[in-house]
């Protein structure tokens, strides 16, 4: 979905308010009846619906008409407004650039601050896959329920947060996160390629050892990336140095499947350097080995962000809900989808190759080398 910079300057401050009482009403009703945001805006039922009507035209709520009665749902773009109006009030961006990933469950943006010094602003849109496993199978969400896409795109962000922080803390090759505001994250712009585009390294050795060395430390603090792949490996220009991204799915070495998950990071490094580097070793990280190697007074990252903001409850409805669409998925897949690429289609791919069926648009080279001044130039704005 792209981001409409453009009306982002223009909403009054009673739009504001209309908005923020469709999004309060979220949660706890699907469709908000027009009356209760009347009432929670304070605003009189007579210029109430000229201010909606207005918002509706801009797609930052939708008009609902059921049989019960009519009202307004807070659409992903009405959300994208009310982050980014918190985060330029806080001064953390200024401008919104130029859109640079799509993911299956999130939109990249670059976006810079009032001095223009570049971003990244990472949208989460968990719910853009459907809800219907979910829906049927669970529900704890109970009163939620209704606005699922809402919180769940917000715990992602929230989780991703925590552990870019803490990750970030302990000298972890990750982006330097600047702010986090409902379902976005702030972090650094990393001038780099995902390892996924590059089709040469001078030594594969060194790379490899290097990302292997990631995995056993974030082991040894007591954590697995989750979906650590060429995807979400970037290498710097500069350096080529390995910078890793993506952490709503980082599971603690306690969780119930961890050797599973870590045995998936280790296969995906293998598998990747085998087919694009033809490179393989005998050397790889063990999880049993590593985890008991690991002295007990080692730092636990695991348990820190545990006790953060982000508990063990929060990460259980996440990862229920991950779950959930990765088994929804899998049974499209199944009934004939064409999500997944073939090996053949793999091996033979260019490396530059900009694979429809794969899952993020990369960066491409006009978008790395996009200076400050193009930024500001294409960028708009938001106070
Ligand atoms: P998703 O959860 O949708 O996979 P990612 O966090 O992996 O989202 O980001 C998707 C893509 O956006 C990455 O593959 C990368 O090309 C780009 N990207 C994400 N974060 C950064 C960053 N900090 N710097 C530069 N590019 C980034
Ligand atoms: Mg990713």
């Amino acid at each position: 979905m792209k981001l409409d910079a453009t009306d982002l300057r223009y909403v009054t401050s009673d739009e504001f308010r209309v908005l923020t009482a469709v999004e309060m009403g979220s949660k706890n009703h699907e469709v908000v009846p027009l009356s209760l945001i009347v009432q929670i805006s304070g605003l009189r039922n007579g210029g109430i619906n000229k201010l909606v009507g207005s918002l509706a035209k801009r797609n930052l709520v939708s008009r609902v008409q059921n049989a019960k009665y009519d009202g307004y749902r807070l659409t992903y773009g009405g959300y994208d407004y009310l982050a980014m109006r918190a985060l330029s009030k806080r001064d953390s961006m200024h401008s919104i650039g130029n859109q640079i990933g799509v993911g299956k469950e999130s939109d990249i943006y670059i976006v810079a601050d009032a001095d223009g010094n570049e971003m990244i602003l990472k949208l989460h849109r968990l719910g853009r896959v459907s809800f219907r496993a979910i829906k049927e199978k669970r529900d704890y969400m109970g009163k939620r329920k209704s606005a699922s896409w809402l919180y769940m795109s917000r715990l992602a962000a929230q989780k991703e947060w925590e552990f870019m922080k803490i990750l970030h803390q302990y000298d972890f090759p990750v982006p330097r996160p600047i702010d986090q505001a409902r379902h976005t994250i702030l972090m650094e712009f990393i001038d780099a390629y995902p390892l996924r585009q590059v089709s040469d390294v001078e030594n594969p050795g060194k790379l490899y050892s290097q990302l292997m060395d990631i995995i056993v430390r974030f082991a040894q603090a007591g954590l697995i990336h989750g979906d650590y792949n060429e995807f979400n490996i970037l290498i710097k220009r500069e350096t080529g140095e390995p910078i890793v991204i993506d952490f709503p799915q980082m599971v603690s070495t306690s969780h119930e499947n961890a050797e599973w998950y870590f045995n998936r990071d280790v296969e995906c490094i293998r598998t990747f350097f085998k087919r694009r580097f033809r490179y393989e070793s005998s050397l790889y990280p063990r999880f049993r080995k590593t985890v008991e190697e690991t002295g007990s007074d080692n730092f636990r990252l695991d348990v820190m962000v545990e006790a953060s903001g982000f508990g063990r409850k929060e990460m259980k409805i996440l990862e229920d809900y991950m779950e959930s669409v990765r088994e929804e998925a899998n049974d499209e897949e199944s009934s004939g989808s064409e999500e997944e690429e073939s090996e053949e289609e793999e091996e033979n791919e260019s490396d530059n190759a900009r694979d429809e069926t794969t899952r993020t648009t990369t960066l491409d080279e006009k978008q790395q080398s996009l200076s400050t001044e193009a930024v500001e130039a294409s960028s708009i704005p938001l106070h």
